[in-house]
């Protein structure tokens, strides 16, 4: 059913289609001619907070961070000093490889998290400087393609719900987007991807296998027949909104772009408020460390005052509503595009992703059998993505393994890559199972940190190598 007019948050007139990873690579060439010195293949594994406190980065699986409201005074006067790299050459067991090298610690003045949508740093410092929002941070899994095709796509697509259930029940909300990436000279290309809120309750729904389904709609077949898929990729998106918010700030440093909750849900869109808040944050950095303080606090107020912070207001109960299902979600959220935020009004509360009580039907049975051509099994996903996790390396995904079978079944179905198997002779009637976990397969979504597990940062250079999704 097409929609017209066009609902306001679908308008992409005068935007750009780029490769966020092409733009990222340009960004940091950019970064690095105006005398940046930019550690590649380095991770942040711990927090350095000044002598009184530590934050090692390290809390147990599943942990929370504590609830706080976004107004409470801040705990202690403890300083961020910097950030402590991660070590590489570990093997499996976490011991010395003959080429073991030692993280070392980048101490600093300012320091500034810009994680994306799992932090892992970013979550220490949320729980040990409780910077966190009352509402919990709740996420989107995301899985995309790149095609080369016969004739250029003329129009940006956006859909709503097919193949996903409008029964409320299922709590399936999301949607895809088909975008064209045409340059002059060169083979058109499409985008083409399937987004799903993460609070769903089936267990057997898998977001990778729904994009295969999604690819067999005639209309998207006419734009992809005759193509070639080139690139494939998975990631989370935060969409917990303004509610979700954690407090931008601590002494000595701040939290931008997707870390901070920044996402547009009604528009799927995030890029634009990661480049301004690393520029509010780059301006509140300059102007205090001039001043010889490191109460980078301004920078907040400047996010909240910012389009940010209005856009994120006027979206802030957008997303709740579809947990009543699609067409009860749909007028509803349909009167807050219209009132911008208006109506209804009131503060929606968010429940954490892994709260959702878990269903077992026959989802799966609906996915298209992968023909290797035209749609695609996870592993043949993953092997596109050029994945140079080593084989040998120490399991950077913290979960318990030993799991019930429906939770085992979710996180299987889940993982875009593949990692989690449920063994195939674990018995039928059992209550729980032991997973096999395949953590080099992990193209670090973050979709696990929202189910009840958490992805910590692998080694240093370990992990996807995205050339143009
Ligand atoms: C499927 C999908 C489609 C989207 N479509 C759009 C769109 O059309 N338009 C739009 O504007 N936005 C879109 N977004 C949102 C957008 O991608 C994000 O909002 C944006 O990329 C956030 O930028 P960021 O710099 O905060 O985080 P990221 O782009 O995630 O960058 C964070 C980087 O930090 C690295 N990192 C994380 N932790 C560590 C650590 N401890 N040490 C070292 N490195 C670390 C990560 O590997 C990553 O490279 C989409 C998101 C998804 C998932
Ligand atoms: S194991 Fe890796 S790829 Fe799989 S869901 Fe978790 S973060 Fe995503």
């Amino acid at each position: 059913l097409p929609l017209k007019p066009t609902p306001p948050p679908f308008r992409n007139h005068g935007n750009f289609v780029v490769s966020v990873a092409e733009l990222n690579r340009w960004l940091g060439e950019r970064a690095e001619e105006a005398g940046a010195y930019v550690l590649s293949e380095t991770v942040g594994a711990k927090l350095l907070v000044d002598d009184d406190y530590e934050q090692s980065g390290e809390r147990s699986a599943g942990g929370e961070a504590s609830g706080r409201d976004r107004n409470a005074p801040g705990r202690g006067r403890s300083t961020v000093i910097g950030v402590r790299t991660g070590d590489k050459g570990r093997d499996k067991d976490g011991g010395r490889k003959s080429n073991f090298e030692p993280g070392s610690d980048v101490v600093a003045r300012a320091t500034v998290l810009a994680e994306g949508c799992w932090g892992h740093l970013t979550g220490a410092a949320l729980k040990g400087l409780g910077l966190a929002a009352k509402d919990p941070q709740v996420w989107a899994l995301g899985v995309k393609e790149v095609w080369e095709v016969e004739q250029p796509l003329d129009r940006v697509i956006h859909t709503l719900g097919w193949p996903l259930r409008p029964q409320a029940r299922f709590k399936e909300f999301g949607g895809s987007w088909i975008y064209p990436m045409n340059r002059p000279g060169e083979t058109p290309r499409v985008s083409i991807g399937f987004v799903v809120g993460l609070d769903y309750a089936d267990a057997r729904l898998s977001v990778h296998d729904v994009l295969q389904e999604f690819k067999l709609h005639p209309l998207v077949r006419k734009i992809l027949t005759g193509g070639k898929r080139v690139a494939w990729g998975a990631k989370a998106i935060p969409e917990g909104g303004y509610w979700a918010m954690p407090r931008l700030h601590a002494p000595g440093m701040v939290i931008c772009g997707d870390g901070g909750g920044m996402v547009n849900v009604p528009k799927l869109k995030g890029i634009h408020y990661a480049i301004r808040s690393g520029m509010l944050a780059a301006e509140t950095l300059y102007s205090s460390l001039k001043a010889g303080s490191t109460d980078f606090s301004s920078y907040e107020r400047a996010v909240h005052q910012s389009e940010i912070g209005k856009d994120l207001y006027e979206s802030r109960n957008m997303k709740q509503p579809f947990g009543r299902g699609l067409i009860v979600g749909g007028a509803i959220t349909n009167a807050m595009v219209v009132t911008k935020g208006r109506l209804p009004g009131g503060h929606w509360p968010t429940h954490r992703d892994s709260d959702q009580p878990l269903l077992l039907t026959d989802r799966d049975k609906r996915y298209p059998k992968p023909d290797g051509k035209y749609t695609f099994d996870k592993l043949s996903s993953v092997f596109t993505t050029g994945n140079a996790t080593r084989d040998d390396a120490p399991s950077h995904i913290r979960i318990q393994q030993r799991v019930p079978r429906e939770l085992a079944e979710a996180w299987k179905w889940m993982c875009p890559a593949a990692v989690y198997e449920v063994p195939e002779d674990a018995p039928q009637g059992s209550e729980h199972v032991d997973l096999i976990v395949n953590p080099s397969n992990c193209v670090q979504c973050g979709a696990i940190t929202a189910k009840g597990g958490r992805l910590t940062p692998p080694e240093g250079g370990d992990g996807p190598v995205y050339q143009v999704t």
